[in-house]
């Protein structure tokens, strides 16, 4: 017998909508994790390729944690999109406006995580508020034929050429070697770049500088709508795993889905009640700083299902989902994991002392607390 397929968001089933692709608990784009928690025949691939990956996309490029996953560049991808209406970026080496152009990435040395700059081709687009960054080392990796290189081709050819900047590193000015290359690269890629203006700045000078981020941002309704997909999104992997999937069905839970898929539209207040900056992991008491990974949670609060997400251990959005069904009120209700997007793990986060370090793997349930 074949389980009828029914979609946790939109309620429809496999006579309406088809169900071929995963849905991932943590979207993609804030990384890869082994084992990585999926929801299989739960998420219609309308909701999920039609109304999600748009969003995601946007989150991406116009939120504080999409810059600043993209600034670690876990995965050496060869672009990095940033801006929109609902972030604002400056950068400050402290050697002038031509220099703080350059896009800084977070590198970790000596056991830090320290902003460096890579040699880049920095694509302005004024048409919307943002720019892209295009990494030359992971650029001349793609193959000329294939399908990556052709679509920045041709995505680049229609950039207007005022708008490209190129930043290399030299140890003195007749050091051309690494600006020749970009500039050959992005003669290849189809610009007619023209050198107008260079700068030049000293390495040491450039080491010893301090860079600092300016970051204006709001938390817009794509961003409010993508966070709490994801605290749904986790949620339900716990309740299939705890065979609790009626749950997600619950008329409690419409109003929150129908938010998410763009149905209805909510404030962002009732929907992110609180945005918190905490220290919540052992370790990052001892280090006294954020460990950059995700951390998302679930409890039961004043009856209400509340949610908790950092990404990349930035701030803490605390998310109302709903009110809890009254049978759910237990004292054991509730999970939080841990995904790191450094080792690629997910692990799950207990506050049973016993369960602390011993090796015992915390799997996805809704009755995850003690
Ligand atoms: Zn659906």
């Amino acid at each position: 017998m074949v389980e009828k397929e029914l979609c946790v968001y939109c309620g429809r089933d496999n006579t309406q909508v088809t169900f071929k692709g995963s849905e991932h608990v943590m979207p993609r784009l804030m990384g890869t994790f082994k084992d990585s928690p999926t929801l299989i025949h739960c998420v219609c691939d309308h909701c999920n390729s039609a109304v999600f990956n748009p969003l995601e996309t946007r989150f991406k490029e116009g939120t504080m944690e999409g810059l600043f996953y993209q600034m670690h560049n876990f995965e050496n991808k060869y672009q990095i999109r940033v801006g929109g209406k609902n972030l604002k970026v400056n950068f400050s080496i402290g050697l002038g406006d031509f220099f703080n152009q350059i896009f800084p990435f977070l590198t970790y040395q000596s056991g830090d995580w320290k902003m460096t700059l890579i040699p880049q081709i920095k694509v302005l687009r004024p048409e919307n508020n943002s720019f892209t960054v295009l990494l030359v080392t992971e650029i001349q990796k793609l193959n000329r034929d294939g399908r990556d290189f052709k679509e920045l081709s041709a995505w680049v050819k229609k950039v207007d050429p005022k708008n490209v900047r190129i930043f290399a590193f030299a140890d003195s000015p007749d050091d051309v070697g690494e600006i020749n290359e970009a500039i050959a690269l992005i003669r290849e890629l189809g610009v007619d770049y023209k050198e107008k203006k260079s700068h030049h700045a000293g390495h040491e000078d450039i080491v010893q500088k301090q860079i600092d981020v300016q970051l204006e941002d709001t938390v817009g309704e794509d961003a409010a709508r993508i966070l709490t997909k994801i605290a749904f999104n986790y949620f339900a992997k716990c309740a299939i795993e705890s065979e609790r999937r009626d749950l997600l069905s619950h008329p409690n839970f419409q109003q929150i889905k129908d938010y998410v898929l763009g149905r209805i539209t909510l404030p962002t207040k009732k929907v992110i009640v609180d945005i918190a900056h905490e220290t919540d992991i052992y370790d990052e008491v001892v280090a006294g700083g954020r460990i950059p990974g995700h951390r998302i949670s679930f409890v039961e609060q004043d009856g209400k299902l509340v949610s908790r997400i950092s990404l990349i251990g930035k701030r803490t959005y605390i998310i109302h989902l709903g009110e809890l069904p009254e049978e759910y009120r237990c004292e054991n209700f509730g999970s939080a994991h841990f995904f790191d997007p450094i080792r690629h793990n997910v692990l799950g986060m207990t506050q049973n002392p016993a369960k602390w370090n011993s090796g015992i793997k915390i799997g996805f349930s809704i009755f995850n607390r003690i």
